[in-house]
């Protein structure tokens, strides 16, 4: 074993590393198992018009509970998925799921207002046919039902095959969100030239906001900004009633949080929040 040969001095340090490696490929294969047996699960979290209580779209969000490991955060497996090659496949397993799912209640509920959206990784968008693969898999979808969401770092990781994929999409009837708004690096000029619909703004700022502070300000800006721009906002992880009140106060009225909902399995989802078709 090689760690053990190495010098006193460097260890300790060689053996926590091999041990991280080790971990990790043990995660990476653990993960392939889960994606060869469908063993991932899709949670939604719901989103509400603060005016009239209304669903006004949910987000599907990866599960991982590994027989093994336990349950792990989509964070860090999609981090693993995205740097060991695995966010294909593992985004196609989404895609293809929020999809089925998405059929299934429009066919059992009555139609909801906005759209089901699906986190799509940057790296998703290496592959110059992720905008037409999307747009085949949607074919049997109403138009407009289905939202990507976006971080901003592909406004900058691809910004020529980027718009073009976007506007593909666009104009196959995609809403098309950036998520995490304002923590990323993008220029004011890349948000008028994409085709954006609507602007989720960080839980950080929601999290952080007091009347009158800092984060309240660049809360208050996002939204005249995304007003200006024609742009919808959703205010992401709203837990407390001040801050619910304090985003109404401002104009933004669809709110996705756990004072609202947190995510949910399908059936869970679908029993709270959508109403059976006469
Ligand atoms: P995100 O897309 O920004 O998703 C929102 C995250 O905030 C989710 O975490 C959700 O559970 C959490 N959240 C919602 N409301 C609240 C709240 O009121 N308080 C708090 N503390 N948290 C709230 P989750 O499910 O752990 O996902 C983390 C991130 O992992 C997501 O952030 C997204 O970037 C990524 N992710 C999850 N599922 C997928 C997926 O299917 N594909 C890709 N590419 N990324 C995914
Ligand atoms: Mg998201
Ligand atoms: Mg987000
Ligand atoms: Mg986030």
């Amino acid at each position: 074993n090689h760690a053990r040969t190495v010098s006193t001095q460097s260890r300790i340090y060689d053996i926590s590393m091999s041990q991280e490696l080790l971990n990790e490929q043990h995660m990476l294969e653990r993960l392939k198992l889960a994606l060869q047996e469908e063993t991932l699960e899709l949670y939604y979290q719901p989103q509400f018009d603060v005016r009239t209580g209304a669903l006004c779209g949910a987000e599907a969000l990866c599960r991982w509970n590994d027989e093994e490991l336990g349950a792990i955060s989509p964070i860090q497996f999609i981090h693993l998925a995205e740097e060991r090659g695995l966010i294909h496949l593992l985004g196609d397993w989404v895609v293809r799921t929020a999809v089925a799912q998405l059929q299934e209640w429009l066919r059992d509920y009555e139609p909801f207002e906005g759209a089901l959206s699906v986190n799509i990784s940057a790296r998703q968008f290496d592959d110059p046919f992720m905008a037409n693969y999307l747009i085949d898999k949607v074919s049997d979808l109403p138009r407009g039902m289905f939202a990507v969401e976006l971080t901003e770092s592909i406004m900058m990781r691809n910004p020529q095959q980027g718009m073009q994929q976007l506007r593909r999409l666009h104009e196959a009837g995609f809403r098309i969100a950036v998520d995490d708004f304002g923590t990323g690096y993008s220029s004011l000029s890349y948000l008028t030239q994409f085709p954006i619909s609507l602007l989720k703004i960080d839980r950080s700022f929601i999290q952080h906001m007091r009347p009158g502070n800092h984060q309240h300000s660049i809360v208050m800006t996002i939204l005249a900004m995304a007003n200006v721009l024609g742009l919808d906002t959703v205010a992401e992880g709203v837990e407390t009633v001040e801050q619910e009140k304090l985003l109404k106060d401002m104009g933004c009225y669809c709110m996705q949080g756990f004072l609202r909902g947190k995510p949910t399995p399908a059936k869970e989802f679908a029993e709270r929040w959508l109403n059976v078709k006469q």
